[in-house]
């Protein structure tokens, strides 16, 4: 599961509670508050293929009820490990990208200046 590599942080505005977790164990003694997922589309029905095409329903973000004082808190990433690491590594990729293009340049470079030489020298 890619919420292994997050870490959730969670604040009551009403009381400054907070509690950061990157363990979804640690969030099972506190009172989760239920929400049901939003229909986004609803059902249509397809002429051409004769068959119902299902809604479309879209997750709301957890919320937990705070421990302290009662008020509901969201739960939000602070800390995306595999994105960061993802971005770590495409920046290393553009990075070897770039310097093989700056190689070519240079050969070519080099290339048109023998060619020059050569057109000089005869
Ligand atoms: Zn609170």
């Amino acid at each position: 599961m890619t919420e292994n590599y997050k870490t959730f942080q969670l604040f009551c505005e009403h009381c400054n509670w907070k509690k950061i977790t990157n363990d979804g164990n640690d969030l099972k003694q506190l009172h989760e508050i239920k929400r049901s997922p939003i229909q986004v589309k609803i059902p249509t029905y397809d002429v051409v293929n004769q068959k119902t095409v299902d809604s479309k329903f879209r997750e709301q973000k957890r919320k937990f009820r705070c421990p302290n004082c009662g008020y509901s808190m969201s739960l939000k990433i602070i800390v995306d490990t595999q994105k960061a690491l993802e971005s770590k590594q495409e920046i290393a990729e553009r990075a070897r990208e770039r310097k093989e293009l700056e190689e070519k340049i240079l050969e070519d470079q080099r290339k048109m200046y023998e060619e020059k030489n050569r057109f000089d020298g005869s």
